[in-house]
């Protein structure tokens, strides 16, 4: 983004300096800043706390009722617990949602107009978009990666009983610039031995891939259309069950997470079309395929694992605990070192 640019002037936001702008969505802008009183950098996120009108948030297929109402309507000090709906209490510590694959809030406020969160700063920036450089990822990265979103998601579901429902490759972030061979070469054979020979493992000399951390809670409530409890404009990553409209739960980040690991491996989601009828329709019947040249070579261990997320039925889904003892995950070598 062009240096310099102008940063706006949130009324209420005077104790925190506004560096640049690191995402924009349809409801939030998400800001790199310096706490002003001890200089540290945080990321701020500010949320309008009501809509304006769907030519500026470019989502038009909100509806009307959605449109008039303010936004955020359940919005607390802990906004993480508004995620759930099986743990619906308000007011307890978000502090106490700790966990080194998850984003941390430092801090909440509001104003008038708007709601505040300082987060830890990520300045790696999106999994989305490293993915769109590297065009996949190795077998052996896509663990690395999919290992630290799942022991995330892990501690969300098994010791917070919190359903995250927004899992995506643009909620994935980076804690530093990953270091990753250039352009991973197409059609790349999966090398057991250049994994153990630690090419993916440029640890030292402050390269590496780093920890990659679980974004964007608990604000899901003013993403989600509430009419039709789909999430706008992230179908294609959207649990089947949600598109028809049925109970959710638990079972929802793991078919998201089944989608991750999918695009990471081969480049492109398992679900995709450009009409978003026929995309809701192939989710709803978890119609995707192996797709030839770009899985031939990708173990049968990991397509295994896929089809055990990809699954249309959330009761015969894979859980978190029976992901990570999946043999793709289990009989990995080592985690490759984070940095620090
Ligand atoms: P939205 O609800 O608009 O999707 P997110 O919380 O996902 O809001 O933030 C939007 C984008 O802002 C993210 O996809 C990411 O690029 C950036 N972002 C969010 N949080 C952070 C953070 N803590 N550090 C760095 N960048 C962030
Ligand atoms: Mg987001």
């Amino acid at each position: 983004r062009a240096h310099g640019e102008k940063m706006p002037i949130y009324e209420g936001l005077e104790d925190y300096k506004l560096i640049e702008k690191m995402g924009d969505g349809a409801f939030s802008n998400v800001y790199k800043a310096v706490e002003r009183k001890t200089g540290r950098k945080v990321a701020v996120k500010v949320v309008r706390k009501y809509e304006l009108n769907s030519s500026q948030t470019g989502h038009k297929h909100l509806n009307a009722n959605f449109k008039k109402r303010p936004r955020v309507t359940e919005v607390g000090p802990d906004p993480i617990c508004t995620a759930s709906r099986e743990h619906p209490q308000r007011g307890s510590d978000h502090a106490g949602i700790d966990h080194p694959g998850i984003v941390k809030l430092l801090g909440f406020f509001e104003s008038d107009e708007h709601y505040f969160l300082v987060l830890e700063l990520m300045e790696g920036g999106e999994l989305f978009h490293q993915i769109v450089k590297l065009t996949y990822f190795s077998e052996a990265l896509s663990r690395h990666v999919i290992v630290q979103v799942a022991e995330g998601i892990r501690y969300l579901h098994e010791e917070r009983g919190v359903v995250h429902r927004d899992i995506k490759p643009e909620n994935l972030l980076f804690e530093r610039i990953p270091i990753v061979p250039s352009k991973t070469p197409m059609h790349r054979p999966y090398d057991e031995e250049k994994e153990d020979e630690g090419e993916y493992r440029p640890g030292i000399g402050g390269g590496g891939i780093g920890q990659v951390k679980i974004a964007d809670f608990g604000l899901s409530k003013i993403v989600w259309d509430e009419q039709t409890m789909t999430p706008c404009g992230t179908v294609g990553y959207t649990a089947p069950e949600i598109v028809k409209d049925e109970r959710y739960s638990k079972s929802v980040d793991m078919w998201a997470l089944g989608c991750v690991l999918y695009t990471l491996l081969c480049g492109f989601p398992p679900f995709y079309d450009e009409s978003i009828n026929v995309l809701t329709e192939k989710v709803a019947r978890g119609y995707y395929t192996f797709l030839s040249p770009w899985w031939d070579d990708i173990s049968t261990s990991a397509k295994d694992l896929i089809t055990h997320l990809l699954c249309v039925d959330p009761a015969q889904r894979y859980t978190i605990d029976e992901f990570l003892a999946h043999p793709w995950i289990k009989e990995a070598p080592a985690p490759l070192p984070t940095l620090n």
